[in-house]
């Protein structure tokens, strides 16, 4: 049996989940879910969709969001209790920090951003690196496996399967375990609500887009195209948007039907967030810029008349 974690946000599902589920599911294994926070039980339904036959839910007192090494000391717990063959995440942030916390209390390895999984003695895994520039093979010396699915890299496929059956267990805690935990928090969800993980248009803004003001035109046209802002790392750490709003390696990875990047070079640091996306779209003045190796479309010039006759055109035709 494989054990699949799905993280979860008060109750609100990661896609992400759904894909490292499939990933699971086509090891060719039976497969289990588990959801850390009792406020995750909802998600039964949707496990048994994508083939999880039992949704175990750690609950606790002392889980009421996103506690990440109570998360691993659950996952232990269960582990012990059910001695899967293997634990699957999403490769996001939160998948691999919960599975790091699982893999350190079990003191075995663990394999973050994995393409592809073969269980085995030794098992074996394909993994990304380098922002997805450098494919890892690598083989896994445990028993167990634990390894996240790095994102976008499995389609997420429903089986129609029936809600999975709700096992309850209270892990053991530590004191030490809910030292980390949410404060508080900046909201990540734009005006109209739509988030940049679940987007299907982003219009993403970088340097040279120069400075907070700026953004008017991305939001007017991202709004019109029922989309979102995102933007560079530049654009965060100048404080110009929310770090909620960054796509690269250390922001959000995404994969929207169409990628608007204006005003963005095109580091690797963040195409490694966006090359997935269906169609992308440049506006950039410079036509060396390196992300114009990945456009489908570019168009050569200064964002700040582009956008706007952008957005003009498209009200217009759509009257
Ligand atoms: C460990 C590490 C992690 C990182 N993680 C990320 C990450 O997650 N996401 C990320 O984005 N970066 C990340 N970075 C930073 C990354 O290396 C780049 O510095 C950053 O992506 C550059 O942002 P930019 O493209 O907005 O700026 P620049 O590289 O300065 O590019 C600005 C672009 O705007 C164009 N331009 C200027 N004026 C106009 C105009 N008027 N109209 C149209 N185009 C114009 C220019 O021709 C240029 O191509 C990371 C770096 C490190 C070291």
């Amino acid at each position: 049996m494989i054990l699949v974690l799905i993280d979860h946000d008060r109750g609100v599902i990661d896609p992400l989940s759904l894909r490292a589920l499939t990933a699971a599911r086509k090891l060719g294994h039976d497969i289990e879910a588990v959801v850390i926070g009792s406020d995750g039980t909802g998600l039964a339904a949707i496990a048994g969709e994508y083939g999880a036959k039992v949704l175990h839910v750690g609950a606790h007192s002392a889980i009421t969001d996103y506690t990440p090494m109570a998360s691993g000391r659950a996952l232990k717990d269960l582990v012990g209790k059910l001695q899967p063959a293997a634990v699957l995440a999403a490769g996001s942030p939160r998948g691999n920090e919960q599975l790091a916390h699982l893999a350190a209390f079990l003191d075995i390895p663990m394999a973050a951003e994995c393409s592809e999984i073969t269980l085995g003695t030794p098992h074996h895994v394909l993994r990304a690196r380098w922002a997805g520039n450098l494919i890892e093979s690598a083989n896994v010396h445990s028993d167990l496996l634990v390894a996240t699915v790095v994102s976008f890299s499995v389609e997420p496929e429903s089986v129609q399967g029936a809600a999975a059956s709700v096992a309850q267990f209270e892990p053991d805690l530590q004191p030490a375990d809910t030292v980390v935990k949410i404060l508080s928090r900046d909201s990540g969800e734009t005006k109209g609500g739509v988030t940049l993980s679940d987007a299907k248009v982003i219009v993403s803004g970088g340097r040279g887009v120069g400075g907070p003001d700026g953004f008017g035109n991305l939001e007017e046209l991202a709004g019109l195209l029922g989309g979102t802002v995102g933007c560079s790392r530049v654009v965060t750490s100048s404080g110009w948007r929310p770090h909620a709003e960054q796509v690269g390696q250390t922001g959000t990875k995404v994969a929207p039907d169409l990628y608007i990047a204006a005003g963005i070079s095109g580091a690797m640091q963040h195409i490694a967030g966006m090359k997935n996306s269906k169609t992308i779209v440049v506006i950039n003045t410079d036509p060396e810029a390196p992300i114009l190796r990945y456009a489908d479309y570019a168009i050569i010039g200064d964002l700040h008349q582009v956008l706007p006759a952008l957005t003009s055109a498209i009200r217009q035709a759509k009257g």
